[in-house]
Order: C-alpha cells, then sequence, then structure tokens
C-alpha cells in the first residue's frame, strides 16, 4: 500500500478502536528534547528517578526502534460529565483528580494500541517494525502529540486539544513505515496566563515550565514519604492529583465528553467524603482502588492525602478519624495524623504532641512531633 493510503488507513482505524485524536510526525530531535533535559538538570523532576532512565532514549526514539521514521500519536479523550474541582467547595469532601475516577487507563490504552499494531502488521510489509508506549515508554509523548497535530503544549504543560480540551490520555507507535505526516499544531494560549494564576503551590513557575516537586499531582501521588510542611497548606482538599490548572483553561470550558463509561467515577469517588477515606482498612483499600490509578499511592499513602486535607479543612467534626489515624500502624499516616490534629486544634494540640512524644517509637514520626512543637512554641 502506498504511503497515502496506508496513512489514511491507519488514521481511520485508530478511530474504529477507540480512539478519538490520531496525528502522525515524522522522527526528530525536537527542541522539546533539549529544555527535557534541562529540566532534569534543574531537579524538577523530583523523586521520579525513572523520568532520568534513558533520558537520550526518550529524546530519540530511534534509540528504540533503529529504523524509525514515523510516530504515530493517539488520544482518548477521558472527560465525563461532572463538575470540576473549581466548581466544588465543601470542606468535609476531597478531590480526587478526573483521570483516576474510573478504571485504569494504561489497560484500556493498550488493548486499543495492541489492535491497531496488529492492522498496521497486517496491511503492511513483512519487515515492519513496531513498539507501543503508554506513559511507561521512553517517549516525550506530549511533543511527539505536538508534532502530530493532535494538540499542542500549553502553559500548563498538558496536550490541549482545540475540540476535545485537555482530558486526553496519550498513547504512541513507533514505526520504522513511512507514513505521510501532519503539521504541528499552533500554540493557542495567547495572552492567557489563567493556569498559572491559578495554581495554588506556583509549581508553574513561568510559562510551560512546571517545578514537579511543588505540583500537587507530584505531592499526593509520586512523592511516596512526608509531605513538606510548608507545602501541605496549598495541596487543600486534593487528596489524589489535581484538575486545577485544567479546570480554569478556556478550552476546557467546553470540552467533549467521552462516550466510554470506562473513566465514569466509581461509586463515592467524585468528592469523595474524608472521614470514610481516612477509615478504609488495607482490605477496603484494595477492594476499592482495584484496577484503579489510585493504588498507585497505596493506602498508606492515599490516608497520608486524607489527613493533609482534613488539617486543612480546620473542621472539628474529624477530630475523631485523625485520632484513630494516631495509632495507624504505618509511620507515615501517623505523622500526617500529628499535623491533622495541630493543624484542627491549635495550640490546644500541644499537651498531646508531648504525650504522643513520649510514646512514638518511630523517630521520623518523632522529628515531625517535633517540628509541630517547634511552629506551637515559635
Ligand atoms: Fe499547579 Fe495543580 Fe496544575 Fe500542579 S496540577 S501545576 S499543583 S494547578
Ligand atoms: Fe494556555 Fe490559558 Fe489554558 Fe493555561 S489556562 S493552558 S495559558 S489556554
Amino acid at each position: 500500500m502506498r504511503p497515502l493510503h496506508l496513512t489514511e488507513s491507519i488514521k481511520n482505524e485508530a478511530y474504529q478502536v477507540g480512539f478519538d485524536l490520531v496525528g502522525i510526525s515524522p522522527i526528530g530531535v525536537f527542541p522539546e528534547s533539549q529544555f527535557y533535559k534541562e529540566w532534569l538538570l534543574k531537579g524538577h523532576a523530583g523523586e521520579m528517578k525513572y523520568m532520568e532512565r534513558n533520558p537520550t532514549k526518550r529524546a530519540d526514539v530511534r534509540q528504540i526502534v533503529p529504523d524509525a521514521k514515523s510516530v504515530i500519536s493517539c488520544g482518548t479523550n477521558y472527560n465525563t460529565p461532572y463538575p470540576y474541582s473549581t466548581d466544588e467547595d465543601d470542606k468535609m469532601r476531597g478531590w480526587i483528580a478526573r483521570y483516576a475516577w474510573g478504571d485504569d487507563y494504561h489497560d484500556l490504552m493498550r488493548a486499543r494500541l495492541d489492535k491497531l499494531a496488529g492492522y498496521i502488521r497486517e496491511q503492511s510489509p513483512h519487515d515492519v517494525d513496531l513498539r507501543h508506549y503508554v506513559d511507561t515508554g521512553p517517549v516525550l509523548e506530549r511533543a511527539y502529540g505536538k508534532y502530530a497535530g493532535i494538540g499542542w503544549i500549553g502553559k500548563n504543560a498538558c496536550l490541549i486539544n482545540q475540540n476535545i480540551g485537555s482530558w486526553v490520555f496519550i498513547g504512541e507507535i513507533i514505526t520504522n513505515l513511512e507514513l505521510e505526516y501532519d503539521t504541528p499544531a499552533p500554540d493557542r494560549c495567547g495572552t492567557c496566563t489563567r493556569c498559572i494564576d491559578a495554581c495554588p503551590t506556583g509549581a508553574l513557575l513561568e510559562p510551560y515550565q512546571l517545578d514537579s516537586r511543588r505540583c500537587i499531582s507530584y505531592l499526593t501521588i509520586e512523592l511516596k514519604g512526608i509531605i513538606p510542611l510548608e507545602l501541605r497548606e496549598g495541596i487543600d482538599n486534593n487528596i489524589f492529583g489535581c484538575d486545577i490548572c485544567q479546570d480554569v483553561c478556556p478550552w476546557n470550558k467546553k470540552a467533549q465528553i467521552t462516550q466510554d463509561d470506562s473513566f465514569a467515577p466509581r461509586t463515592g469517588l467524585y468528592n469523595p467524603e474524608l472521614s470514610y477515606l481516612s477509615r478504609l482498612s488495607p482490605d477496603d483499600f484494595r477492594g476499592l482502588f482495584k484496577d484503579s490509578p489510585v493504588k498507585r499511592t497505596k493506602r498508606k499513602g492515599f490516608i497520608r492525602n486524607v489527613l493533609i486535607a482534613m488539617g486543612n479543612s480546620g473542621e472539628k467534626k474529624f477530630l475523631p478519624c485523625v485520632e484513630e489515624c494516631l495509632s495507624d500502624r504505618e509511620p507515615l499516616i501517623r505523622a500526617h495524623a500529628v499535623w491533622a490534629l495541630w493543624r484542627i486544634k491549635g495550640s490546644g494540640a500541644e499537651e498531646v504532641l508531648l504525650d504522643l512524644m513520649v510514646k512514638e517509637p518511630d523517630e521520623g514520626v518523632r522529628n515531625e512531633i517535633e517540628a509541630i512543637l517547634n511552629i506551637v512554641g515559635s
């Protein structure tokens, strides 16, 4: 089949298998690849060490498929018809990022890419080479998405499509096939700075520059240990990820709604009640988040986040839940329960903190108590 016909049939098939967006870019070392290396050097990836692995492969996919000629970028819309986090302000409830309400998108995206890759093999010469990735591969997927024309990289660092918005998962197929290429999507952010202005932790240092170490998505999902004291207030009630810089984006005002049921919120996960979540046992957590992106934090990381949201609420009604967490077997949970207790009780927590300090077997938790006592005493 000639490149033009093959390209058209691959794109048709991509829509048939369920993708909402598809575009094709040539192989290249784009300016974004250099930017990525600088971003790593500045330490903006925080503890995401996997980002530092294979930076050369990320920058040039010919390290993955040696005679690669094309990258087929595919997008799936995950936007469901529920309000944005910026529309909700119930302090008794937390916020889970929109992408994590339903099933884990990796499985769904992989299944669609598998089908598309199978189709390409059937239609192509026998020496076709293909590799596909969703998130996991060392590919700069947003940059390839941009050069494939499926969206531009916004000042909030997300890929934005002018029809669908930014609620999009991206996956790609790298191949040695020569195909017809799309033109890069133009940047349509213009003079807008709403995402930068709205970011509660100042993680968007300037347009297109995200310091993950300050980003709530990083702090509540990627960071495995204690969340720095000075960043907890900005987390507000976000208990898994953060949607704010996408919620305020004008391109998401009329974002399309997906037809895919897999992304609809599981029962109780849309703007969930914090008290219920703080009491999840290990079995409850496993059951509730089976095949869900939320399981990534494990129970201890998730309840850590819930306790920060409780502390930020200042609600006395949460005290029984927080007190139960003070005796959780996980030191990470106890450490953040101490903070939540102090945030809710204020200086009235001092006596309890001194008592906890004596009984606490874990050094990390004792350090946390000491840090808070120092704030109380200062
Ligand atoms: Fe800021 Fe939240 Fe966007 Fe991260 S996800 S850059 S914290 S608004
Ligand atoms: Fe671009 Fe404005 Fe959207 Fe930010 S909020 S990504 S500046 S359009």
